[in-house]
Parts: structure tokens; sequence; C-alpha cells
């Protein structure tokens, strides 16, 4: 089975700009920017997609959007979106649950 890519990045055994790492998530810059700041909040344990989220994941899903907030306010960004794709038809192409963080442009809505 191919190594999960973010688990990869997660262990440090993959290069990735991290912004960020505690006990429970990493921070890093996405490799193909969508905005002047574009960011990805994962937990460091494996879960495929929010769908796969169980209630016992309730504090490590609200630490990821808290831990969106702060490294955004640091960031000096106002608005910024948050965005979790499911599933293939939403555009999720890594299979390890991620928070992108977008900021630095004006946004449309509704998004494609
Ligand atoms: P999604 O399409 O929602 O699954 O988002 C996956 C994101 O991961 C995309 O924006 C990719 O550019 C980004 N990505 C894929 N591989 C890497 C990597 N090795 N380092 C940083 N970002 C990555």
């Amino acid at each position: 089975m191919t190594p999960c890519v973010f688990c990869q990045i997660v262990q440090r055994k993959l290069p990735a700009t991290i912004v960020h790492q505690d006990e429970l998530v990493t921070v890093f810059r996405d490799l193909h920017p969508q905005g002047p700041t574009h960011l990805l909040i994962v937990p460091n344990r494996h879960i495929e997609s929010i769908a796969e989220a169980e209630a016992d994941d309730a504090a490590l899903l609200g630490k990821m959007l808290l831990t969106a907030a702060q490294i955004a306010r640091q960031a000096g960004l106002v608005g910024y979106r948050l965005v979790i794709n499911n599933g293939a038809e939403a555009g999720q192409s890594v299979w390890h649950l991620h928070v992108h963080l977008i900021g630095g442009r004006p946004m449309r809505w509704p998004p494609g």
C-alpha cells in the first residue's frame, strides 16, 4: 500500500514547509497554493476524510478549526476561507483529512 503523503509530512519523512506542529495537528504550506496564503491543517493521526471522523474525534476537529483561526490571526488575515473537500466529487485528492486555509485575495461565492 502506498504510504499516505500527509502522514509522511507529519512524521517529517517527506519535505514540507511546516508552520505549526503540536501533539494533535500539523500545519504546512500547500504545494499548489490557490492564494497568497494557502495552508493545510491536518490531524497528526490518520483519518481518511471528514466522513470517516467519529464522535470521539470531536475535540480533534475543534482543535483543527481553532488552530486554523489562530494561524490566520498570526498571518494578519481578516477575511479568509476554510474548506474541507469530502470525496472525489467534491475535489478531495489526498485521503488524509485536511482543512484548507486560503486567504490574501478576494473570494467569490458560490465556490465552483
Ligand atoms: P484536496 O484536493 O482537498 O484533497 O487537497 C489536497 C491538497 O494537498 C491540494 O491543494 C494539493 O496541492 C495539496 N498537496 C498535495 N501533495 C502535497 C504535498 N506533498 N505538500 C503540500 N501540499 C500537497
